[in-house]
């Protein structure tokens, strides 16, 4: 098989485990730089031109695609998508999970357990916003944010209310978010690779901090996802319609509440914490469908 892996940087962890899978089941391995690549798009034919050769015998490909370059790397995957090749991640449900309002209102039609999250176009009436969510304490999320930048624990009502004008005023989108505390600075996720969950692990915060992100200095150790949780990851990952895929969640009073399905989970902090070979999962799936 010949295999592109969608990457900007061959060095990075998760790039470099993926050929080293796709190697060691004996398949032909490419990292290619979506950001280096012509689509041509015509009649018939579509083609991917890069450094100086036309792609046309790719089988499967797996985005590895950044947030910082959503709009041409997913126009890169259809593109592939459009020549025949099998990819992880459709090029829709990678647009899909690249936005978080509307994955909140995905993942609500699909009726799975969600903190309460108001957004509002830049909202006079703060103080409302905040009633909406059950009053402070409350988290206040950057749209844009990613490792847990832009996610701010508002204790009081005042707080709050200045942090989200502040905002407001930068014109930056905020989604205003119940705070779950029960969760205790944890969370989980759970990797999902063609419906089946294929580790999980639980990430804790350090000391004096609520958010969980390895980046942010939380650590990780493997665990048993309980059976509603498993439902709720894989229900999820279903109804964004991903091949593969990390689903973030809350412990919470009420059950399992999901705060992320993300489209390019990487493959370090789940290995380790797990010692499964994540990445021969992700082969073995592209094997089942090409
Ligand atoms: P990012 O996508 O930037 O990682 P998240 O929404 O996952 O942002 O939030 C970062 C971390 O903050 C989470 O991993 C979790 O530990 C904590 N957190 C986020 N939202 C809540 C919430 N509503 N209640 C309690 N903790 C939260």
């Amino acid at each position: 098989m010949n295999l592109k892996i969608l990457s900007r940087n061959a060095h990075l962890y998760s790039t470099k485990r993926l050929v080293e899978a796709g190697l060691q089941k004996g398949h032909s391995v490419e990292v290619v730089d979506p950001l280096q690549c012509d689509l041509i798009i015509e009649k018939k034919n579509p083609t991917v031109y890069y450094k100086g050769r036309h792609l046309e015998t790719t089988d499967a490909i797996i985005p590895r695609i950044g947030a910082s370059i959503t709009y041409y790397g997913t126009a890169v995957v259809r593109q592939f998508q459009m020549m025949g090749a099998f990819s992880t991640t459709s090029s829709e449900s990678l647009v899909m999970s690249r936005d978080k309002l509307r994955c909140l209102q995905v993942l609500s039609r699909a009726k799975l357990g969600l903190p309460k999250t108001i957004f509002t176009n830049y909202s006079r009436d703060v103080r409302e916003s905040i009633r909406h969510v059950g009053g402070a304490p409350l988290v206040i999320k950057l749209l844009e944010g990613t490792q847990g930048l832009g996610v701010v624990l508002a204790e009081t009502e005042n707080a709050a209310e200045s942090v989200i004008e502040a905002f407001n005023g930068l014109e930056a989108r905020v989604i205003v978010q119940e705070y779950i505390k029960e969760a205790k600075g944890a969370d989980l996720r759970a990797f999902v690779v063609d419906g089946k969950i294929v580790g999980a692990m639980k990430r804790q915060a350090k000391e004096g901090e609520f958010r969980s992100n390895l980046h942010r200095g939380g650590s990780a150790k493997i665990i048993t996802l309980s059976d509603e949780e498993e439902e709720v990851a894989i229900k999820a990952v279903k109804a964004m319609g991903l091949g593969v895929a990390g689903v973030d969640m809350l412990q919470s009073a009420r059950g399992p509440l999901i705060l992320e399905v993300n489209s390019s989970p990487g493959l370090e902090g789940i290995e380790r914490a797990t010692g499964t070979d994540i990445a021969k999962e992700i082969i073995c799936y592209i094997e089942r469908n090409t």
